[in-house]
């Protein structure tokens, strides 16, 4: 597993990419720098993997766009210590940048094979998420509340289950619309059955299916 010179240098080309196009924190822009994407890629996308775009991560998935994850984490306003439930783990691209940030991440992913990649590949690079095999729509139960949820696939609504999953004060980020198209919606719970909702601009996911995948 190499990460060249030539790598850290077309990772921070990507980090002013991103900066350029409007991302703020200086965390995750230093997450981002840090983290090398290419290990995430199969080989075949390695040229590819300093570009600011989505690629495939095997059966139909993909490794969302850098700027949607830096944009997605932003949302969030992850602070050191607080809890949060990643839906759709993929390659755990995102679950890295947000231990980066600190959090203590519990990610699910209902394509086995993914889910057995990622549990592989994460500690090898040092990062230690809590990853579950599982159908996200139903949250962790066992684990709750959290601090914060992020969904990372395009769900038509929000589930009520991560809601009820959430910490008063929390906040979940989440592409909600058709398969064609999203809004970026952020909510934050004032208490149980009050909730502040806030849209970011449209954005374009892989679907949150229903249930594990029997592939
Ligand atoms: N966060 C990922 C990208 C996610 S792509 C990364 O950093 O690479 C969306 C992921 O959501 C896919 O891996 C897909 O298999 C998963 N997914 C779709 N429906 C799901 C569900 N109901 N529960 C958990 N994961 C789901």
């Amino acid at each position: 597993m190499i990460d060249s010179f030539r790598h850290k240098g077309l990772r921070q080309q990507l980090v002013e990419d991103i900066r350029e196009k409007g991302i703020k924190d200086e965390n995750i822009l230093k997450s981002i720098g840090k983290i090398p994407r290419h290990l995430f890629l199969d080989s075949s996308f390695l040229e590819y993997a300093y570009q600011d775009k989505p690629f495939p991560i095997g059966f139909g998935q993909t490794i969302s766009q850098p700027y949607t994850v830096a944009f997605q984490t932003e949302l969030l306003q992850v602070k050191k210590g607080e809890k949060v439930l990643e839906i759709g783990t993929g390659s755990g691209y995102q679950a890295c940048i947000l231990l980066e940030l600190g959090a203590k991440v519990f990610s699910v992913e209902r394509h086995k094979k993914l889910y057995q990649k990622a549990k592989t590949l994460l500690p090898t690079l040092g990062y230690r998420p809590k990853l579950f095999y599982g159908d996200g729509n139903k949250g962790l139960p066992a684990f709750a509340p959290f601090d914060k949820i992020l969904i990372t696939a395009a769900a038509p609504e929000i589930p009520q289950e991560l809601l009820r999953q959430l910490n008063p004060g929390g906040i979940l980020v989440a592409p909600i619309g058709n398969l064609e198209l999203q809004q970026m919606i952020s909510i934050q719970k004032i208490s149980s059955d009050k909730f502040n909702k806030q849209k970011h601009g449209s954005f374009r996911f892989v679907p949150l299916l229903e249930d594990k995948a029997n592939d």
